[in-house]
């Protein structure tokens, strides 16, 4: 029996966390949850697990859910404490570090420090602060196991390989809703437009980093920590039929790929019960149903932002924690009407620019640099004054 932590088990990914632990109770038990704002959802899912420990946004919010409780009665606690009490719960054997964007960061740290395993979807933690997180995962000897699901097919793909026979990782990337529009027709996106992704239901942040390759970029710098490569080594193919979910190379010429119907509940239940599998529901693979795979490079003049991810990485310590951060106040933004789709990389970019990087010795030298994007992109964002709405 594993027991699971699942933060931000209300999102996309927690919810089908969720469905794989209802589909094997025999298998694994929660022993927390955590949600931001929505307590109808976490009120529902707290009748049907059973948590000791729960977390939601805030104090107010931690009061309302208590009144709403019926039955089960775990303990609420709310705001960076109550992530950090979840991640830590005595009794959880992993962490699922589903929460979105750089406020994942704290909680998998304390995970990690506490000797959980975690399941990691949140790939900002990595963009923030890979060099340190892969650090205190060595320090207190705990595994990261990929949920992402390009990460996931590297991690697959690698198994019983050397490191230093892999000469290429290949993610692959669908290309989203706007592969085939062109530039000039770029500045009439609208927000539902970019929240129309071809072939994954997935959170809204990560839809819109889908449109504007962004999410490519983050995960490349992901797949640097995760298997400690450098950017050089890692290439992106656009592969519109999000079949094939990334590819190792080696050198020998051989490329190992991993394969599969496009559904997250495949590399999160490889997280969750690794080095077993377990049966997850997922459509199988028909092959013969598909006229043809195609792969070819991404547009880096039309996709920015993958443009500025490689950047990032390669300006060093503080300026993927700074990009990160610019990109989530920039898609809030468009999210909000605020700016126009075309704006984001170039809120990004400002931002970016106005950086002088520095090193990061700590998580708290990773929360400053955050807190320096975020302010930076919102004055970049005042200074455009509604001109790329
Ligand atoms: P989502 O928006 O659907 O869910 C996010 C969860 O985090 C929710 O439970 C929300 O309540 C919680 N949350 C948000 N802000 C919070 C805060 N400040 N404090 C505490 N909790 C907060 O997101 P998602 O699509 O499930 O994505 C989660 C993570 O997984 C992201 O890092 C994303 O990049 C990654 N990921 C998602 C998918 C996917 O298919 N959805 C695929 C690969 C990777
Ligand atoms: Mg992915």
């Amino acid at each position: 029996m594993k027991n699971l932590s699942i933060l931000g088990s209300t999102g996309s990914i927690g919810v089908s966390t969720l469905e794989l632990v209802a589909a094997h109770p025999d298998r694994f038990r929660v022993t927390a949850l955590t949600a931001g704002v929505n307590l109808e959802l976490i009120a529902r899912q707290i009748e049907a697990f059973r948590p000791g420990i729960v977390s939601v946004l805030n104090e107010g919010l931690a009061d309302k859910l208590s009144r709403m409780l019926s039955g089960h009665r775990p303990e609420i606690m709310h705001g960076v404490t109550g992530l950090i009490a979840a991640a830590t719960a005595g009794d959880a054997d992993m962490v699922v570090a589903a929460i979105v964007g750089a406020a994942g960061l704290v909680p998998t740290a304390a995970a990690i420090k506490a000797g959980k395993d975690v399941a990691l979807a949140n790939k900002e933690t990595l963009v923030c602060a890979g060099a340190i997180i892969m650090e205190l995962a060595r320090d207190y000897k705990v595994a990261l196991y990929p949920v992402d699901s390009e990460h996931s097919a590297v991690f697959q793909s690698i198994e019983g390989h050397r490191s230093e026979d892999i000469t290429k990782i290949i993610l692959t990337a669908s290309g989203g809703p706007f592969l085939e529009w062109p530039s000039a027709r770029m500045s009439t996106v609208t927000i539902a437009d970019a929240l129309n992704h071809p072939n994954w239901s997935m959170g809204k942040k990560i839809t819109i980093d889908s449109a504007t390759m962004m999410n490519k970029g983050l995960e490349v710098i992901e797949a640097r920590w995760l298997f400690d490569v450098p950017a050089a080594k890692i290439d992106v193919n656009i592969h519109p039929q999000s079949i094939i979910h990334s590819m190792v190379e080696y050198i020998d010429g051989c490329v190992i790929a991993q394969l599969g119907t496009p559904d997250m509940k495949a590399p999160i239940a490889y997280a969750l019960s690794y080095p077993e599998r377990v049966a997850t529901g997922v459509t199988p693979l028909d092959l013969t149903r598909f006229s043809g795979l195609t792969f070819f490079k991404p547009d880096l003049a039309k996709f920015r932002c993958l443009k500025l991810a490689y950047d990032a990485l390669d300006s060093g310590p503080s300026m993927p924690a700074v990009m990160n951060a610019a990109n989530e106040v920039a898609v809030a933004a468009f999210l909000e009407g605020r700016i126009g789709f075309i704006a984001i990389p170039r809120v990004i970019e400002e931002t970016m620019s106005a950086h002088g990087t520095v090193s990061l010795g700590t998580i708290e030298d990773v929360l400053h640099a955050d807190r320096w994007g975020r302010n930076k992109a919102a004055e970049v964002i005042g200074a455009l004054n509604g001109v790329f709405r």
